[in-house]
Parts: C-alpha cells; structure tokens; sequence
C-alpha cells in the first residue's frame, strides 16, 4: 500500500498505515522546531535552550546549532548540511567578522545553541555572540590572572571549549576551575575547583557534559610530579560526582579501587614519587549507546620509563583509552597504545565514535589516531583491537600484533643504549587538531605530522626526582628530526576500513588546525600560513580558499540558521607548539602584537570586506651603542632565559606569535622597567607572569643576554634570503 501525506507542505511518501503516524510526528517535530527557532525573535529563542541535553546532544541531524566540542556525542564533526557544496563552495565568502584585540593563542572549537555563539578564547574569557550578525551580547572574565597559583608559568592563553547542558555553558579555566555560566546572560551560576591552584598541573581541555555530569581532566606530566585524574561534577551543584585516578598511587596507602590494584602490578620501583602521570587533558568521548565515558589517558611523568618505573611494566593506564561507567565512573575496559611508553606518546587525542562494517561484521568502532603514529579501530563493545596500521612513519615499532592487541617494539627504540632517533616525535604524528568522520565518504580527515625525535639520556642520573625541575621530561636531551623526503605536514584522507589513506596533501608545515567535514562532500581546514581551504572530500581536490592572513589553529564549525547555513572559525595561531619558534620550520611572521586575531563567519554570497592584516612582520633587534654589555653576565643570562623565558619569549630569544620578542622590545633597556614586568607583575593580565623570585644580579644577567642577542642578530643583518624556510 502506497500513498501521500502531508503536513505543512511537507511532502512524504509512505508504504504503511504504522509509517503514517511516524512520519506524521517527525514532520511535525520538524516544522514546530523550525518554527519555534526562526519564526521567533531571536530574542526569545534562547527560552528554548533549557531543555537541551543529551538527546539533542547526540542527535546527528539537527543543523540549527552545534551543541558540543566534536557537534555530537560521536565527536565526529560531520555536519548534514549541504547548502555549501562541491557546486556552490565558490561563493563562500566573509558574511560577518569579529576583531578580538585582547586574545593571542586561539584555538577553540564554538558552539552554537539557540541562535546564539559562544566561545573560550585568550585567558579563559567567555564570550556570546548573536550566531547571524557577530554582535556581543556578553562577556564573561574568570579572571585567570588573579587566580593563578605560584609556579605556573606558560602557556594560558588558549583554552579548545566549552561545553553546553540545559541552558548552561560549562567551562574550564588554566588554574583549575570549573565554571558554569547562564547561557542567556553569562551569570557565573557556580564555580568549583578541580585542583588545588598551587599544584603543577593546568587545563587546556574543554570539559565534557554527559547525563546531567560535567566531566574534566587536565594536563601537567611536564611540569611537576603528577599523578593524574578525571572528575565528575554535578551539572546543577557543582558537587564532585566520582573520581577516577589515572594511574596507580603508593600502595602503602592503599588503593582506590580494584583497577588501581590491576594497575599497580604494572609498575615497578617507587613510581608513585614522581607521580607517574598519564593526565588526561583532551579526549573525552560520551557513548549513549554502552552508557561508557572513554577518557583518552597521558604520558608517563617522567616521560622516561628507566627513571618511573626502573623494573619496566606496561604502567597502566598511560597512553589508553579507558572505558569507565558514566554513572558512576567505574572501570569497564581500558586498551592500551604505547604499553610502558617513554617517548610522550599521549593518548589524548580525539576520540571518534563510528559504525563501521569490517569483513561484513558490523562494528561499533572507536576510531582513535594517537601520537604514536598508529590508526586504531577499537570495538566499543568489548574493547579489543579490530585493526591499527601506521598513519605517519613509525620507527618505535615494526607492527600491531592483531592477536594481542600489542605493538612489536623496534630494539633500541627505548633509547636503552642511551640515544635513539625514533619516529615520531613527541609532538606526535597527530594531537589535539580534531579530526573529522564523514559516513558518507567512509573517510576520516586527519591533520598529521611526520616528524622524528632524538631522545638522548646518556649519563642521565636515575636517582632524578621529579621536585627537581621547572619543565622537564628525564630526558636530558630532545631535538625534532626531519626528512625532506617525506612532507613535514599532512592533511589525509584515512579509511578506517582498509586502513590506508585515500588521498593526502602534503603541507611544508606540521602544525595545521582541525577538520570539518558535511554532507556536500567537503572537508574545511585552516594552516599555518593564514588559508582557510575546502577541498573535495571524496578527491581531496583543494575546491576553494581564502587567505585570513593570520596562521590558524582553531578548527571550523557550521551551522544554518534563517535559511543560511554558516561556517565560522577563529583565527589566531596558537597552541604549545608556537609558544617557542621550532628550529628548522618556517617563520610565518605572525608577531605578537601585529596581526588581529578574529572570529571569521562565512556563508554563500557573504559580501562583508574582511580588513586585511598587516603583512608577516619580522621583528628588528633593537641595538644600543651605549649598553655596556658584560659577556660573563650574558652567559649566566643565557642558562636563566632558557629556565624561564624560552618557552613562550622563543628558543635564543627569537621570538613566535605568541609572545613579544624580546631583542626588539624597549622593555630590557630599562632595569626598573624590566624589574617591573618580569618580577613585579605589571602585565600579569596579559599573559606575563610574575618570577618573584629572581634576584636582581639574575635580572641584570637577563638583561645582559637579551642585549647580547639582540646585537649579534642585528648584525647579522636579518634579511628575507636568511630566513629559516
Ligand atoms: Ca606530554
């Protein structure tokens, strides 16, 4: 029996009386919530936000917003509109814009409820944005700056999002805290600290809303003894809902729980004084289906496993995922990708919920691609292995044993001869850069780097203690290793199936931003030299591009609202990797301080003028004919630089975008100036820590070196032809 029905000049075609009545609902849910999100004022749609939670969460085909970090609980990233296309990409252009003259590292993921767009940007601030025409309408200031313990010194400017739940937005901030704001007006609701602010760890990660819980993690395995965790808060109080330790505490002091007994066997010696580590700073995946939380876990703390763990072991549960109950955060089933691992092979990176059909089997796969260079399929259901093959080129081991789930090491590759060149580095030939899972094209789209690293520990002293360091890894020596045969960079095309790139790109720089890829058969990405390009996602012919004419790390979202559908990003190059310039890369000259960082809105026939940026900027050495430079200073200047500064200020003072570079700057001429910024904390509110503890021979020693610097490179009169490229 075949007919037609009707509602709302919705046209079906149905073939039962039973369809009658589904499909009768569907279009009816469709138009009211059509209706209720566009017919309104815009105003008033934000009265419809409080119910959201997971139900629309998980819902792949709403197209009106993007409620969560990865779009849906999937985290794949894949949207169904197709108003942009293969056809009509041609006519992307800028539809509105927003200057954000107070932010550096941009890195976030926006999310889009109830017509309005909200996202975390430079210090944690929280912003909300009318989602068609860019204006504000609020601005919220967690006041970092204040916040901040003693002892954390880098990298707070950038945070990669926020979470929204039942007309909350939930957020994290680098001290520690987790907040929740009223969507509509911005109101602080709650505020709840996840770790104490003077201990050495610090969040990145967007927290992760799930079943009336907000779930978090945080990094730090480089900058203290660290022993790391995820907790779950209550959505509406706040109050801690369980707990989940990472790795194994002393025993003496006995366990939390039966996992943590299983994990301890793992190790050896007295791990637990250095912590052992394996935060979990990204990478949290909500799966409805199994009622499961997967928690994407860390390196070890140390990175070297010789120092952690003398006696070996696999040190569970670093470089795993871990399947934990969503209720009540116990353990299901963890799988581990670098058992015992010693080369910062986090596992923290984006995981990717999939139905995949292997050898005819259907499976409810996760799709992971983590530092360590493999591709992992991983059946949800039981946690085993389905398949992993190399993605980037991979030294440390030849394969995946399929029947154990365990990599066959590379002898040697644990640096146990005291050096070893092993690929890939510890960038990792993926990291936090979201990938994306099209279902239409199979493919997921994954920002890859292909670089090696040199690990030396020779004469390293195994009595080292993690208390000992600002920054450190028991590793006495680390460089990045390249290969010009092989492209530093890549964007691929990964068929998760066959386990082999369909098509890839090859990119002269490794650190490009995450994915997005729709239902018109395209895949977005931004680079590190400021381009914003589509491409084919069946072909990986580049479709279109626009130059935003700052480096991008933030990967784009898209949302369609009044008829249009609209793809937004934030521009600003950021992210650990460009605090200090890399040896050997290209300079893009993004400066700090020159180029605006933006909020960027494109649509089909856009017809806003995006201003442009000012062109790369190099910065000069300023040079002083009347310092009087004293060599023995500027040597002990050099060692403290390199202590505190280097991280964000560059490696030999030579600056990236992310800090101001410090042999062009006016600020080291002046003792009283310069005592003021780097002791006192006058621009503790724009990123500048304060060193309180350097002494004032230690500042002129400082001074001397930045001097020191900035003469010899002056002379060396920088030009374009000696530029690093
Ligand atoms: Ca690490």
């Amino acid at each position: 029996m075949a007919g037609e029905f009707s509602v709302n000049s919705y046209q079906v075609t149905f073939m039962s009386r039973k369809s009658i009545v589904v499909i009768a609902f569907i279009a009816f849910s469709i138009s009211m919530g059509w209706m209720l999100l566009s017919n309104q004022p815009r105003s008033e749609r934000a009265a419809i936000i409080v119910q959201f939670g997971d139900a629309e969460i998980a819902d792949g085909s709403r197209t009106e917003d993007w409620l969560a970090y990865g779009r849906t609980h999937s985290e794949q990233r894949f949207s169904p509109l197709e108003d942009v296309n293969t056809d009509t990409v041609s006519r992307l252009d800028v539809a509105w814009y927003v200057d954000l003259p107070k932010d550096v590292g941009l890195v976030s993921t926006p999310l889009v409820v109830g017509g309005k767009l909200y996202f975390t940007g430079t210090m944690n601030v929280i912003r909300a944005f009318d989602a068609t025409t860019g204006e504000m309408i609020w601005e919220y200031d967690p006041d970092v700056a204040g916040h901040i313990g003693n002892g954390r010194q880098a990298g707070w400017v950038h945070n990669r999002g926020i979470s929204f739940f039942k007309g909350k937005i939930y957020a994290s901030t680098w001290d520690g805290r987790l907040l929740a704001l009223d969507a509509k007006t911005g109101e602080l609701i709650w505020s709840t600290r996840t770790f104490e602010a003077n201990k050495p760890l610090y969040i990145t990660g967007a927290p992760k809303a799930f079943k009336d819980k907000i779930l978090i993690g945080n990094g730090g395995t480089e900058v203290g003894p660290s022993r790391g965790f995820v907790t779950a808060y209550d959505a509406g109080t706040g109050e801690e809902v369980w707990k989940f330790y990472i790795v194994p505490g002393n025993p003496a002091a006995g366990f939390e729980n039966e996992a943590m007994a299983m994990a301890a066997k793992t190790w050896t010696g007295n791990w637990w004084e250095h912590g052992g580590g394996g935060n979990a700073w990204h990478g949290f995946t909500y799966d409805p289906e199994f009622n499961a939380i997967y928690i994407g876990t860390g390196n070890g703390s140390p990175w070297n496993r010789r120092i952690r763990s003398p006696g070996g072991g696999d040190n569970l549960f670093l470089s795993s995922i871990v399947a934990l109950n969503a209720d009540t955060g116990d353990y299901l089933w963890h799988y581990q990708e670098s058992p015992g691992e010693t080369w910062d092979y986090t596992s923290t990176m984006d995981i990717v919920l999939a139905d995949l059909e292997v050898d005819g089997r259907p499976i409810k796969a996760i799709l992971h691609a983590p530092k360590n260079g493999f591709f992992y399929v991983i059946d949800r259901a039981t946690g085993k292995l389905v398949s992993a093959e190399p993605f980037s080129p991979v030294s440390w081991a030849t394969h995946i044993d399929k029947e154990s789930g365990r990599p066959v090491e590379t002898p040697g590759a644990r640096y146990e001869d005291g050096e070893a060149n092993v690929w890939p580095s510890a960038h990792g030939a993926h990291s936090w850069q979201a990938m994306s899972y099209n279902p239409i094209t199979g493919l997921v789209y994954l920002p890859t780097m292909n670089m090696g690293g040199r690990y030396v520990d020779m004469g390293l002293d195994v009595s080292w203690r993690a208390e000992d360091f600002i920054g450190g890894t028991g590793v006495g020596l680390f460089e990045i290793l390249l290969d010009d045969n092989i492209p530093v960079g890549m964007l691929q095309a990964w068929d998760p199936v066959k386990q082999e790139a369909a098509w890839t790109v090859p990119q002269d720089h490794p650190w490009n931003a995450g994915t997005l890829t729709t239902a018109g058969n395209l895949v977005f990405q931004g680079r590190y030299d400021g381009m914003f390009v589509a491409y084919d996602a069946t072909t990986g012919k580049q479709v279109w591009q626009y130059d935003l004419g700052l480096g991008i790390s933030a990967p784009p979202i898209t949302y369609r609202l009044d008829g249009t559908q609209y793809i937004t990003l934030l521009v600003g190059y950021g992210g650990g990797y460009t605090m200090g310039l890399t040896p050997g890369l290209p300079d893009e000259g993004w400066a700090y301080g020159v180029h605006t960082r933006r909020l960027v809105t494109f649509a089909l026939d856009g017809n806003t003028a995006l201003p442009q940026q000012p062109p790369p900027f190099f910065p000069q050495p300023l040079v002083y004919g009347d310092f009087d430079l004293d060599e023995t200073l500027a040597t002990k200047g050099a060692r403290l630089f390199g202590t505190y500064c280097a991280i964000c200020h560059g490696g030999g003072a030579v600056a990236n975008a992310m800090a101001p570079d410090l042999r062009a700057s006016r600020v080291p001429l002046d003792s009283r100036g310069f005592a003021e910024v780097v002791r006192e904390g006058v621009r503790v509110n724009r990123a500048m820590p304060a060193f309180a503890s350097l002494e004032d021979e230690e500042l002129k020693a400082l001074r001397h070196y930045i001097r020191a610097v900035a003469h010899r490179d002056a002379s060396r009169n920088r030009s374009e032809s000696d530029r690093i490229h």
